[in-house]
């Protein structure tokens, strides 16, 4: 019998080791989640948290007694000292042997990257966990009572756009709906070249459509600038400038956890873990990675660095194909390795309207992609929050990936996984 364990039980994780426990049968092979909270959250839904848009306990799934029922070992507990050549892992300080190992630990963020960073040490919020989006909604119920200045964006070496856009739009609303925008001035500023470059760029009609959005609703966008530091109530950027503030959300750069850059030589200098096609460290060929975790080269290089984003559906696929290919070395599964195909659908939510993005592959290659589309209308919100009840019905059921899904993606022409063989096929421009 061999021990699958799981690190993490955020997008990656709990669907991955769902799919395990479906792919590998009951009884022959033990599926293990180690997870420092008990409660899976919707990352994606935090910015409408942060704006008081939603409750928490509505974007949470509270997992021990599911994951046991699911027939799948839950331990709460921090992953320290992990020893790849040994298969070993600490959890509180408890020692853990597996067999296979998937990290899917997500973002460490990078809060020390410019001084002033908060919400704990420093000025600003942040809502890229569920302890920062909390306090990020009592700062804002503070911000209604007192509002001024509204600064929103992102500092250089950052990855995910997507939601500090949603939130710079959201809180437009917001305040427009209470009658406050008049004595809020707002500004977005971000290390992407250009409005819309989301990391990736090129994605067909997304800068037009987010600079007409970001013009129309009269947000000053400072865009290929870069953020020195932050003081008490005001952004000093890169060129001198100082951008007061009475409320300001800026995302940090993204890291990988601190007990795997622990580890000498086992990630790259930010601690992502490199990967081969199959989702395997290069050096150890037990140990998987699915997520934020993972390292994913820029395309391009930007003026100011800016990452790449791992979107819920890269992050979904990638856990799809380490489960099959953890499946297939277990005997589980009969066929050949697998890729993610790192195609990604997203849905930016502007409360009112909102963008769907299609990049396929998120990364081009050779500067093309397969498909690349942007589109806007008030149904991407509607459709957004129907994914959300949908990926939470499906955690709470214990479903990674149902045949319905899988049929509808291909039914658009997507899909998760790919033979690792599988050409890129016909390439069109972005
Ligand atoms: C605010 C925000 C909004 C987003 N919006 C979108 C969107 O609209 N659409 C989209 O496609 N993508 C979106 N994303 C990206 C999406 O959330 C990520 O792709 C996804 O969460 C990545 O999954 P993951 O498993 O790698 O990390 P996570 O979902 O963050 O899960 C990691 C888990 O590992 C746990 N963990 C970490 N370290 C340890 C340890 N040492 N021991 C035990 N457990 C540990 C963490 O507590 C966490 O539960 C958004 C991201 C953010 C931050």
């Amino acid at each position: 019998m061999a021990r699958v364990v799981v690190i993490g039980a955020g997008l990656g994780g709990l669907p991955t080791a769902y799919e395990l426990r479906h792919l590998l049968p009951q009884g022959s092979h033990q599926v293990t989640v180690v997870s420092n909270t008990p409660k899976f959250t919707f990352t994606p839904s935090l910015p409408w948290v942060a704006l008081g848009l939603k409750r928490m306990a509505d974007i949470q799934v509270e997992l021990p007694q599911r994951l046991e029922r699911k027939g799948i070992e839950f331990i709460q507990g921090t992953v320290t000292d992990l020893q790849p050549p040994k298969r070993t892992l600490r959890v509180n300080g408890e020692p853990l042997a597996y067999d296979y190992l998937v990290v899917a630990t997500g973002a460490e963020l990078a809060l020390d990257a410019i001084p002033g960073l908060g919400p704990e040490q420093g000025f600003t919020q942040s809502v890229c966990t569920p302890h920062h989006a909390l306090l990020a909604q009592k700062a804002w119920a503070e911000f209604l009572r007192q509002p001024g200045p509204l600064v929103v964006g992102a500092v250089p070496g950052a990855s995910c756009f997507g939601p500090a856009y949603e939130f710079v739009l959201l809180a437009e609303g917001q305040l427009r709906k209470r009658g406050l925008r008049e004595q809020v001035p707002i500004t977005f500023i971000t290390p992407e070249p250009y409005a819309g470059h989301f990391g990736i760029g090129g994605m067909a009609g997304a800068e037009e459509l987010v600079k007409r959005l970001l013009a129309q609703r009269q947000i000053r966008v400072l865009a290929n600038t870069a953020i020195a530091r932050v003081e008490e109530g005001e952004i000093v950027l890169a060129e001198g400038e100082r951008i007061p503030f009475a409320y300001a959300m800026l995302l940090p750069p993204f890291r990988g956890a601190q007990f795997l850059r622990e580890v000498p030589g086992l990630t790259d200098a930010r601690g992502f873990l490199p990967v081969t096609s199959t989702y395997q460290h290069p050096d150890f060929d037990s140990f998987y990675a699915v997520g934020v975790v993972t390292q994913l080269a820029p395309s391009e290089t930007t003026p100011l660095p800016v990452g790449v984003p791992k979107t819920g559906q890269m992050t979904e696929a990638m856990g799809m194909a380490v489960a099959h290919n953890i499946a297939l070395r277990l005997g589980a599964l009969r066929g050949e390795p697998v890729s993610p195909t790192l195609e990604a659908i997203c849905f930016a939510d502007f409360g009112d309207t909102g963008i769907l993005f299609l990049a396929d592959p998120v990364l081009p290659v050779l500067g093309r992609r397969r498909r690349a589309l942007a589109v806007q209308g008030p149904w991407v919100s509607w459709l957004k929050s129907a994914f959300e009840h949908y990926f939470l019905a499906k955690m709470r059921w214990g479903w990674a990936v149902p045949w319905f899904e899988r049929l509808s993606l291909q039914g658009v022409g997507l899909s998760l996984i790919e033979p690792i063989s599988k050409p890129l096929g016909d390439l069109v421009s972005p």
